[in-house]
């Protein structure tokens, strides 16, 4: 009811502000918290910027505070932000984290990241709100609300895996950034984008899981009817990581440099270990024009076609014998 999602809007604009105080205004949230952000090479504007927060270590301190403010304990629950034990008692969901807050295209908050400080396997290092009637994290795109304007005016969208992604290219000045943070990238959060920009690049960590879910992203963007990009980073770095290692200008050269149509980048990847073996390279082949045959508009598919044919040294006509076998399928 729509009763029920504007008190949920409320209480998470109230926990937005409370774990915000916590970070500036207590000596734990500035010793740890605080501290921690600054570590990561965050400025304090970007902090303010993305509204970052911090939540006491203590499993009932956000929650009673809450209650004793007045907020009502039903909606505490249906946001996530308190869990109620058996016994009755409320506990808090993020406790002894950073948070990020995670915001409406229009700038309402909806829910929250929270990263856990400590180094260890045994805790999972982002936890995120469950999904609520105004959490609904398949529709959603974090850093969108901060981005938008800079998509348009730039006329593509940066694609990431994490918040910390967003953070540190907006702040190297490389504002057209949004992570599909806490699940694989959906149909939604593409349509999401399609709104704005027709051109997608995909920038996703430089390991064996980026390169998984950058094959994966492709797909689905070109089904979409999108033009998409890839940029790979170098093994175990993400964009935070080489953001921060060097200086704004070499990250703009990189970006501009590195970035690759779908179909040199799945050759690439495809081709790395498939070397003059023939029938790997078929694969390869089938593989991108499979890709392809996704692509809703004929003269677009035309026109990749014809590079997939250069690129692989290959006659037009024969992959054309192979998308119409493929595009049969989706007719
Ligand atoms: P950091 O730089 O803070 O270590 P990251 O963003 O580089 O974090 P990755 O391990 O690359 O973290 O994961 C990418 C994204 O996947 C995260 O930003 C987060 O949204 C999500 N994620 C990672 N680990 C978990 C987890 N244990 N549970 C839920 N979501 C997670
Ligand atoms: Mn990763
Ligand atoms: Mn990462
Ligand atoms: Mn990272």
């Amino acid at each position: 009811a729509a009763s029920e999602r504007e008190s949920l809007y409320v209480v998470s604009e109230y926990a937005q502000k409370y774990f915000e105080d916590r970070l500036w205004n207590s000596e734990e949230g500035k010793n740890i918290g605080l501290s921690y952000f600054k570590e990561r090479g965050f400025t304090e504007e970007t902090i303010k910027n993305f509204h970052l927060g911090y939540s006491p270590d203590g499993r009932g301190i956000f929650s009673d505070e809450a209650i004793s403010k007045g907020y009502a304990e039903e909606f505490l629950v249906k946001s996530g932000l308190s869990i109620k034990r058996d016994s009755g008692e409320l506990l808090d969901r993020f406790w002894g984290r950073v948070i990020f807050p995670i915001h409406s295209l229009s700038g309402r908050t909806l829910g929250f990241g929270a990263r856990t400080l400590r180094n260890d396997k045994k805790t999972a290092k982002y936890l995120n709100s469950p999904e609520s009637e105004i959490y609904h994290k398949s529709k959603i795109l974090y850093g969108l609300y901060q981005s938008k304007g800079e998509i348009v005016k730039k006329d593509k969208c940066l694609l990431v895996e994490g918040y910390t992604d967003v953070i540190s290219l907006t702040q190297a000045g490389i504002k057209n950034v949004v992570a599909s943070s806490g699940t694989a990238l959906t149909v939604e959060q593409i349509r999401l984008i399609r709104r704005l920009t027709n051109n997608v690049t995909i920038l996703y960590d430089g390991d064996a899981a980026g390169i998984k879910a950058s094959f994966r992203g492709i797909d689905l963007i070109l089904e979409e009817g999108l033009n998409v990009r890839v940029l790979l980073f170098p093994d175990g770095e993400d964009p935070d990581s080489f953001a921060r290692k060097h200086p704004q200008h070499e990250l703009e050269d990189y970006l501009k440099e590195e970035e690759t149509d779908f179909i040199s980048f799945k050759a690439k990847m495809l081709m790395a270990d498939s070397k003059n073996d023939p029938i790997a390279k078929a694969n390869v082949i089938r593989d991108i024009v499979e890709s392809i045959a996704l692509i809703p508009d004929e003269i677009s598919r035309d026109i990749y076609l014809r590079t997939c044919a250069q690129i692989m040294e290959m006659e037009e006509k024969v992959l054309y014998a192979e998308l119409a076998q493929l595009r049969k399928k989706h007719l």
